[in-house]
């Protein structure tokens, strides 16, 4: 008994002197360009924490989230404890937000090209959203003839304008061979793709886009085609993957042959090593738990005889262009990346829970609507559907990509779900029947 007591009283000394802690924001002295904030942590059973005088409500587990409105300039938040003492204090600057504009400046046609390679080639004037339609090599010759925002517009046919960064291309004097010309076409075919070679005199603008089955090919500047642009439509077989290259006037357009069966799979833990990705309410940090996850999903597909690679299988960086590169090599068709969601500073993480999957080519989306309907199912979150996104490894055409949210880190309802007894097997559940029910219904 004695003994007991001893103990309890030398736990009770080693409790900290707050007995709560914050893990987001995870500085007292912040500044931002957001008009609000969130607070999210953990409070100890016996302990209440106040904000700025509004008492702060927990889950069975002690977790919290809090927002607050910024205004702009410093913003000061105190953190109370249940003896009213003045624990913490957090200094968060909003900087008074800019306003900046740019309009369109049309200029004279002049003639240009690429300086570097992989020079996107975008359908309006903004660094993000869906406007990608093609990749050009260093050395294509385009000529622009706008300027906006840091972009100059491509002149691609008497009907179309593409736009590309102004810095990916320098002045060029091209005197009479200002357009390209068609020469050839033709098909190559292996035991693993089948290749259509396109040939023109030199690197040229293009773009591809995929409807239903059939791949729309638009190369253009060409002279001894009707409007300078030569066309061309290819029928894909499921899963719709193709890889598009450029390379010395020559336009390659690959399409693998793929073991529908069993694809092989690749599984994207996300964040990692000196990236933690999010933190959640209990400290917990993004980059382990989809680890976990991770591993228990190949677990789960091993054990169906899929073949399983993984980006990365310990607690290591790899850049989000490594993650490509490696499905690429390793001719991955299926690729599963995992992640965990948290919400922009200003939003409010009460509000925000469940579970969402992300995709970017249109002949992905049925694979993240499958593994999402299993996956909600099996984990019993919220069901925030599918959404079309761009991030960077979903992007390529050579896979077919999805980038899925298991659940908010930040969201105390969140934090008991993931927190539970078999949740990894639940994900790894939700997950593989859902690949498997899509490559059923292929
Ligand atoms: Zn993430």
């Amino acid at each position: 008994m004695k003994r007991v007591l001893l103990l309890i009283i030398f736990c009770f000394c080693l409790l900290p002197a707050d007995a709560y802690e914050v893990a987001f924001p995870q500085k007292k002295d912040l500044t931002l360009d957001s008009n609000g904030i969130f607070f999210v942590g953990k409070v100890d059973k016996h302990e209440s924490l106040w904000i700025n005088g509004e008492k702060i409500q927990t889950k069975k587990n002690g977790s919290f989230a809090e927002s607050f409105k910024l205004t702009p300039g410093g913003n000061t938040f105190y953190l109370t404890n249940k003896k009213k003492d003045i624990v913490d204090k957090y200094t968060i600057t909003r900087l008074t937000p800019t306003v900046s504009s740019s309009n369109l400046v049309e200029l004279p046609m002049q003639e240009c090209k690429t300086n570097m390679d992989d020079v996107i080639l975008r359908s309006t004037p903004e660094n993000f959203g869906m406007n990608r339609i093609g990749y050009l090599p260093q050395n294509t010759d385009l000529k622009i003839n706008g300027i906006k925002n840091d972009f100059v517009r491509v002149y691609l046919n008497k009907n179309l304008a593409g736009w590309v960064a102004s810095d990916s291309v320098i002045p060029e004097q091209r005197g009479n061979k200002i357009l390209g010309e068609y020469k050839s076409e033709g098909i190559n075919s292996d035991n693993i793709s089948e290749t259509y070679k396109f040939k023109f005199t030199k690197n040229l603008p293009y773009s591809i886009k995929l409807e239903n089955n059939l791949l729309y090919t638009d190369v253009y500047n060409v002279a001894n085609c009707s409007n300078e642009t030569f066309h061309s439509e290819i029928t894909l077989k499921p899963p719709y993957c193709y890889s598009a290259k450029m390379k010395d006037g020559e336009l390659s357009i690959k399409l693998p042959k793929v073991d529908m069966k069993f694809p092989k799979i690749i599984i994207d833990a996300g964040h990692g090593g000196k990236e933690p990705g999010a933190v959640g309410c209990m400290s917990d940090l993004e980059k382990d738990l989809n680890l976990k996850a991770a591993k228990a999903l190949r677990k789960e597909l091993k054990s169906k005889d899929y073949k399983v690679l993984m980006t990365r299988n310990s607690d290591k960086f790899v850049s989000l262009k490594d993650r490509v590169s490696f499905a690429k090599d390793k001719k991955g068709i299926i690729f599963i990346s995992l992640h965990m969601n948290s919400v922009p500073e200003y939003a409010n993480p009460n509000t925000h829970k469940g579970s969402e999957t992300y995709y970017y080519n249109e002949f992905s989306k049925p694979l993240a609507k499958s593994v999402q309907l299993e996956l909600t199912k099996s984990l019993g979150t919220r069901d925030n559907g599918i959404k079309q996104a761009s991030f960077a490894v979903i992007r390529p055409t050579e896979y077919v990509g999805i980038l899925v949210e298991t659940a908010f880190l930040i969201n105390p309802e969140d934090v008991e779900i993931y927190k539970s007894k078999d949740y990894y097997k639940k994900v790894a559940h939700g997950i593989s029947k859902g690949i498997e029910n899509y490559l059923k219904q292929l």
